[in-house]
C-alpha cells in the first residue's frame, strides 16, 4: 500500500540519528531550501556576545547583543580569554532575550547558524559548541558561517543587491576589497598590510589617551575640527594597486602629538582626529579607484555595484565621501544599516538564511572552529562538498 511505503522527514531524520550524527542533516536539506524559513544566529568571534533571529524575507525578529567593551576598556583592548569568559556567561540570557523579542519558540526556527571563525578562538569555540549542542537536541540543521561572509552579505539582508558586487570590508580585523560573485564565492583583491583600518582607528585614539573602541570617539571628536589641520602620510598611495598599508599612518599621529603636545581635550586633538579620518577617506577612495579596475578584469566587465561593510562602516564621514565617489562613477553605492556594521547576530543568522537559499549544504557538527579562515577559501571547500 502507498501510504505505509511513504516516508515522512520526521522518519528520516530518525532514521539519520540512528546512523551517524555527521550525516544527520543532509536529506531535509532538500525540504529546507522552500517556503520561508526562520534562523537562529550566533556570534561570539570577538568582544560582542550577540544572537540574533531573521526570517528569509529580511525581517528582523531579534537582534540581542551585549558589548564586552567595559570588561576589556582598561586593558586598552580586547583581552581574549576575558572574551571568552563574558561570551559563556551571557550567551544563555541572551538566547531568552532573543526569543522573548521575537516572540517565538524553538518549534519555529528552522536552522541554527553560528560564526565558525575567523576570529578570536575561545570566543568561537564556546559560540560554536553552544551552537552544536542546540542543533543537536533541537534537531535543527546546523550552518557554520565564515564570520566576514556575515559582513559581506550583511546589506542584502536590508537591501535588494544583485551579484556581483565589489565589497570593501573594513573592520577592526580585516581590510580588503573583495569581488563577491555569489554567496560563498570570492575573489580577494587586495588587503593590508599590517593594520585593518578599524585597528588603525583604534591605535590613534589610544595614542590620544581615548577609551576602547576609538573609531566613534574619533569620528565624533572629528565633527569639530578641521581635517585640513595636519598633514599625514598616505602609504603606498603611489602603487597603483588596491593594497593597504596603515601602521604609518599611526606612527605619523604619534610624532604629531608628540611634537605639538596635544591633549585630549583640546581643539588640536579635535583637528588631529579630522585629519587622520580625512586622510584615511582619501587613501580608500585612491585604493577603491584601483580596485574597481581589478574587479573589471576579474569580472570582464565594469563593476555596477559597490558596498562597504564592516565595523567602520558605521563612519558618517567615510559613509557620504564613498557615496560621493560612487556616484561621481556611476556606480551604485551600498552599506548595512547602522546597527548591523559592527558585529551582530543577525547578519551570521542572515549569512545561514543565504547559505539555505543558494541550496549549499548544511555543516556537520564535526565542524572544527577556525581561528583562520579566508573568504576567498569557501568557493574550493563548497566545491570539493
Ligand atoms: P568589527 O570588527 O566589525 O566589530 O568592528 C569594530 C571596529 O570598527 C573597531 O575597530 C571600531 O573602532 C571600528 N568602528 C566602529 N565604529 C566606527 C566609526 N564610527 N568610525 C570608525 N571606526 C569605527
Ligand atoms: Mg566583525
Amino acid at each position: 500500500m502507498l501510504s505505509s511505503t511513504r516516508i515522512s522527514i520526521c522518519q528520516v531524520r530518525e532514521l539519520y540519528k540512528k546512523t551517524r550524527i555527521d550525516t544527520l542533516y543532509s536529506i531535509p536539506h532538500k525540504l529546507l531550501v522552500m517556503g520561508k524559513k526562520i534562523v537562529l544566529g550566533i556570534e561570539t568571534s570577538c568582544d560582542e556576545t550577540a544572537i540574533g533571529i531573521v526570517d528569509s524575507s529580511g525581517h528582523i525578529l531579534a537582534n540581542c547583543l551585549y558589548s564586552q567593551i567595559q570588561e576589556h576598556r582598561e586593558f586598552g583592548g580586547v583581552v581574549p580569554e576575558l572574551a571568552a569568559r563574558a561570551h559563556l556567561a551571557r550567551l544563555e540570557r541572551l538566547l531568552e532575550q532573543s526569543f522573548k523579542k521575537a516572540a517565538i519558540t524553538w518549534s519555529n526556527i528552522d536552522a541554527i547558524s553560528v560564526t565558525g571563525g575567523p576570529g578570536l578562538i575561545g570566543g568561537i569555540i564556546v559560540g560554536v559548541m553552544a551552537a552544536k549542542a542546540m542543533a543537536a537536541y533541537q534537531n535543527k540543521p546546523f550552518y557554520a558561517i565564515n564570520h566576514l561572509e556575515g559582513h559581506a552579505l550583511s546589506p542584502r539582508l536590508t537591501q535588494d543587491i544583485s551579484f556581483p558586487y565589489l565589497l570593501l570590508l573594513v573592520s577592526g580585523g580585516h581590510t580588503q576589497f573583495l569581488v563577491v560573485h555569489d554567496v560563498g564565492c570570492y575573489t580577494c583583491l587586495g588587503s593590508t598590510l599590517d593594520d585593518a583600518i578599524g585597528e588603525a582607528f583604534d591605535k590613534t585614539a589610544k595614542l590620544m589617551g581615548l577609551p576602547y573602541p576609538g573609531g566613534p570617539l574619533i569620528e565624533q571628536l572629528a565633527l569639530n575640527g578641521n581635517p585640513l589641520a595636519y598633514t599625514l602620510p598616505k602609504p603606498l598611495i603611489k602603487q597603483k594597486n588596491c593594497t593597504f598599508s596603515l601602521s604609518g599612518l599611526k606612527t605619523a599621529v604619534r610624532q604629531c602629538l608628540e611634537k605639538n603636545n596635544i591633549s585630549k581635550e583640546s581643539l588640536e586633538a579635535a583637528d588631529l582626529c579630522a585629519s587622520f579620518q580625512y586622510t584615511v577617506t582619501e587613501l580608500i577612495k585612491n585604493r577603491l579607484f584601483y580596485a574597481l579596475e581589478a574587479a573589471h578584469s576579474n569580472l570582464g566587465k565594469p563593476v555596477e555595484n559597490f558596498v562597504v561593510a564592516g565595523g567602520v562602516s558605521a563612519n558618517k564621514y567615510i559613509r557620504s565621501s564613498l557615496k560621493d565617489f560612487c556616484q561621481s562613477k556611476g556606480l551604485h553605492f551600498y552599506a548595512p544599516d547602522l546597527k548591523l556594521c559592527t558585529d551582530n547576530g543577525a547578519m551570521i543568522a542572515w549569512a545561514g538564511v543565504e547559505r539555505i537559499r543558494a541550496g549549499l549544504h548544511p555543516d556537520t557538527l564535526s565542524f572544527p572552529p577556525r581561528p583562520r579562515w579566508p573568504l576567498d577559501a569557501l568557493k574550493l571547500e563548497i566545491h570539493n562538498d
